[in-house]
């Protein structure tokens, strides 16, 4: 094994970067090549058809047999001439990521031969074997029946030889055991209530979008280096490894050119990118070593985040084909910069209003400013949720760590927004008085020109106003955005209804409209105030200062989740008919199971690495050490043997400290496991993992990275995170 290392870091050093075939076209030629969007719909269907889904896909109006047996009949004949022979309806499982299951297009034709088939019955529905998927207990596996169904506002792709068909995916009962189903739900509760919120300052608005522009953090790690290491290898994050001597500290890499082999890849990545429609715009390097980013340009929430997941595995796919191997974990180094991916976020109508952004008069201004208060009090309200919604095993050891979002969720908003809040706090009630049309005295008039220099980011915030947009940046690189996006959809949805609900009652109560406007976003302003935070997220008075805020400071993943499962949640999701309760109690069962079986690898893992690897090294090596110390007594005479060897002797002491440590850990470790196994309950098994196992995993890991410090660096068997974070 120690042989491995040495071969994979020779191997590695040797790369070269692939050299990428560049298509003959321009980018705008060959963007979208592989997706059915509009274009290929208009050539390929019926007019009739054509029109028929498009009005589905704008306006959500319902297809019927007729329209899907024509649009798969369309579909197919593109398919066809595309070389395509497999089809799968593609969907996001609550495991994270995605799954398909691929069918030929053939058929018996009945005269004993095969056709080429493709129905629109096999467009809209299939019923994969869904017991394999979590489900929380909603669908008993002996009637494993989940059915994948169409998401036409979505386009069909091209992956390989297979057509990849977006699907929600839902039980026989109609709970939705995606992630997908319940993001459409909330994307539809926040067109409904933000348009007609939007219809007090622009009545012909008939639509609002919700836009998600995230920002995808990565490493890259040889692909020799990450066999040679089965902790990355089963558990995506490296459980041991002393900190290299070099790491960030001069972060040279940011700012550095982009490695040549790295640079193929990307160039690789956003080739195949902009074929799936994909539309990347922004590469760079990130602040760790080896970690890097990639950004869209924004587009309409749902089709981002199937985006972002395809992204994901094109990721994969495409990082084998250099050489490297693709980490999408939170934080697959201790000691260095983990990676997040911001998920930017606003709300835009058909007619082109950014409801997020200043506007150029009074009454696009007062909009404006009713959305943010709308969505800080969303957030504040729901902050709780929120945070459970980026919760994961793996994102816990990026919050609240000193270079990500603290475990607290907050607002940012730069000191000239928080003014007008203030001022718009502060006013008196007489000061609203709208005397005629430029009654409105808050100077909200002067936003436009006030924002305008606003880019000081507050990289400490969870959640940051940016200019026209708000950035979730507490989301988990590794996770699917939908998660996030659900629960943030559905709670301003569900705010903008109270809001407008209490407008209403002024306005009939003989309140002018914008007067009534203004005096609910006054209370509703004063009422979050408290989520509102420019200050340093990462420092200790922050925390003792939102626990007296009353905002939630819960660390401990298990107990998070149970945000989901409180009143206020339960009754938002079901007002806004996003989940049930039912659907939100077994969703939660598979996040605990999910937790529990992460942190049950990572400790299986890291005992078989220390038994099998870590003590046997460091064993071969004292005992050459023991070697050297009996051979000194034959050299020399007994003091003076003793006192040459006295370093020998401390080393060999303390590894033997050490391994017994670790030896003793890992098998009390074992014992915790067998313990919190026997519980039933799955939120309390979890927190067992998390209370018991999870600090254990720290101090055996402790041990270790002392061990490599000593250990001859010929006979340590792993690479290292040298190795790992500078070789590209
Ligand atoms: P950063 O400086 O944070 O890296 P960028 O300018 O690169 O920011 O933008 C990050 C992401 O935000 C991109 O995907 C971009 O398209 C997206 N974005 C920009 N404006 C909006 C908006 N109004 N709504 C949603 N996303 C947006
Ligand atoms: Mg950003």
């Amino acid at each position: 094994m120690s042989k491995l290392r040495f071969h994979v870091v020779e191997d590695a050093f040797k790369k070269k970067a692939v050299n990428v075939q560049l298509p003959k076209e321009r980018p705008s030629e060959y963007y979208g090549s592989l997706v059915f969007n509009r274009a290929k719909m208009f050539k390929y269907l019926p007019e009739k058809t054509y029109q028929q889904l498009v009005n589905s896909i704008d306006n959500g109006a319902p297809l019927g047999r007729e329209v899907a047996d024509a649009v798969a009949a369309g579909m197919k004949k593109w398919a066809l001439e595309m070389g395509v022979t497999h089809y799968t309806h593609w969907f996001h499982p609550l495991t994270e990521g995605t799954a398909e299951k691929h069918d030929a297009f053939v058929e018996h034709d009945g005269k004993g031969g095969m056709i080429e088939e493709f129905s629109g019955k096999l467009l809209i529905q299939q019923e994969p074997d869904a017991s394999s998927f979590p489900n929380g207990g909603i669908r008993n596996t002996f009637e494993a029946r989940g059915y994948s169904a169409w998401d036409p506002s979505s386009p069909a792709f091209i992956v390989g030889d297979t057509l990849c068909i977006p699907t929600i995916f839902i039980a026989y009962t109609g709970e939705s055991l995606d992630y997908k189903a319940p993001l459409i739900k909330a994307l539809e509760a926040v067109n409904k209530s933000a348009t007609a919120v939007c219809n007090y300052f622009n009545p012909e608005v008939k639509k609002v979008v919700a836009y998600l522009g995230w920002e995808q953090e990565y490493f890259l790690v040889d692909e020799g280096l990450y066999a040679a290491r089965p902790d990355l290898l089963l558990t995506g994050r490296t459980l041991m490894g002393h900190e290299s001597s070099k790491n960030q500290q001069l972060e040279d890499h940011y700012f550095g050119a982009i490695p040549t082999r790295v640079a193929a890849f990307m160039q690789d990545l956003e080739i195949e990118s902009l074929k799936l429609g994909i539309p990347v715009k922004t590469r760079h390097n990130e602040v760790a070593p080896n970690q890097f980013e990639l950004a869209p340009i924004y587009e309409e929430c749902n089709l981002a985040n199937d985006h972002n997941l395809l992204l994901m595995s094109l990721m994969r796919k495409i990082a084998r084909a250099h050489g490297f191997r693709v980490l999408l974990h939170e934080k697959p180094f201790k000691g260095v910069n983990g990676s997040g991916k911001h998920n930017n976020w606003s709300l835009g109508t058909d007619t082109g209003i950014l409801l997020m952004g200043p506007g150029k008069n009074t009454t696009a201004n007062l909009r404006f400013v009713t959305f943010v208060v709308n969505v800080l009090k969303a957030v504040y309200d729901h902050n709780a949720l929120l945070k459970a919604s980026i919760s994961s095993a793996t994102n816990a050891h990026r919050l609240g760590a000193n270079e990500a979002p603290p475990a607290i969720i907050s607002s940012f908003l730069g000191s000239q927004l928080s003014q007008v809040l203030d001022h718009l706090i502060n006013s008196k009630p007489e000061d609203f008085n709208l005397a005629g049309k430029q009654g409105l005295k808050l100077d909200i008039g002067q936003i436009p020109e006030l924002l305008i220099d606003n880019t000081d980011r507050n990289r400490t915030s969870p959640f940051a106003f940016t200019g026209n947009r708000f950035e979730f940046r507490a989301v988990g690189s590794s996770a699917n955005c939908a998660s996030a996006m659900l629960a943030l959809n559905a709670a301003v949805a569900h705010q903008l209804a109270k809001f407008k609900e209490e407008v209403d009652a002024k306005i009939a109560a003989g309140t002018e409209k914008f007067a009534a406007i203004l005096e609910v976003i006054r209370k509703d302003a004063q009422a979050c105030k408290a989520i509102i935070f420019d200050g340093n997220g990462y420092s200790d008075e922050w925390k003792k200062e939102a626990m007296a805020r009353g905002l939630d400071c819960e660390t401990s993943v298990p107990v998070i989740f149970d945000a989901y499962l409180t009143e206020s949640s339960i009754k938002m999701f079901e007002a806004t008919g996003v989940m049930t309760e039912k659907e939100l109690i077994a969703r939660n069962e598979v996040k605990w199971e999910m937790y529990t079986k992460k942190i049950q690898i990572e400790a299986r893992v890291l005992g078989d690495l220390a038994m099998n690897h870590i003590i046997p090294m460091a064993t071969k090596y004292q005992s050459s050490l023991i070697d050297n110390v009996y051979k000194m007594k034959d050299l020399f005479p007994g003091d003076k043997a003793q006192l040459l060897s006295s370093k020998n002797i401390e080393i060999i002491e303390d590894i033997a400290n050490r391994t017994i440590f670790i030896k003793e850990k890992v098998d009390a470790m074992v014992e915790a496991r067998k313990v919190a196994n026997k519980i039933e309950c799955e939120r309390s098994k979890a927190i067992a993992y998390h209370d018991q196992i999870v600090p254990m995993l720290e101090e055996i890991r402790y041990h270790i990275d002392k061990l490599e410090l000593v250990v001859d660096d010929q006979m340590w068997t792993l690479p290292k995170y040298r190795e790992l974070l500078f070789i590209r």
